[in-house]
């Protein structure tokens, strides 16, 4: 998707936005320099910006060691590109972060602040999804434990009643 030229409104505190071309990926951002501090990314864009490895020098020239408004980051958002409402999301199962995306167009905004936290929460996106797997695993793996518990549980319920009945029955 194209980057657009006009100038977004935070979604966050509504002050206009400003366009920073970010050379090593070759991308326009939209940060919120004059309220905020907030990042907007076009679709996609988020991607070359979240692990360790990748560049962000650009942007913390921008935003590092700037006082901004503080804003509620509970409060709903709406998307500066397409006007549709954004979701909250949790960055991973620690839900420690939480950004707001839209699925209309796919764009996505950041808090002041995030982006660094995302990219201190893991140093890539393996890490990121190994986690994840290891909480499936972990959950799923309690649950058939303990279903592999009533099951043996019911197996020797079944035998106890068995010789009762053969008891009974005088067999
Ligand atoms: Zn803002
Ligand atoms: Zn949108």
């Amino acid at each position: 998707m194209a980057d657009t030229l006009k100038t977004l409104t935070c979604p966050a505190c509504g002050k206009p936005m400003e366009k920073i071309f970010i050379p090593s990926q070759g991308i326009n951002l939209d940060i919120c320099t004059q309220g905020c501090g907030g990042i907007y990314f076009d679709n996609r864009e988020f991607d070359n910006f979240d692990e360790q490895h990748e560049d962000i020098s650009k942007i913390l020239e921008k935003i590092d060691k700037t006082k901004f408004e503080s804003v509620d980051t509970t409060k709903e958002r709406i998307c500066p590109n397409c006007g549709a409402k954004m979701v909250k999301n949790s960055t991973s199962i620690h839900q420690r972060i939480e950004v707001d995306d839209c699925y209309v167009c796919g764009g996505k905004f950041l808090d002041n602040e995030e982006l660094q936290k995302i990219r201190a929460e893991y140093a890539n996106n393996e890490e990121r999804s190994a986690d994840v797997l290891k909480y499936v695993y972990n959950t799923v793996g309690t649950e058939l434990s303990e279903l592999d518990r009533k099951n043996a549980e019911a197996v020797q319920k079944r035998d106890l009643a068995q010789k009762l009945f053969y008891k009974v029955m005088g067999l």
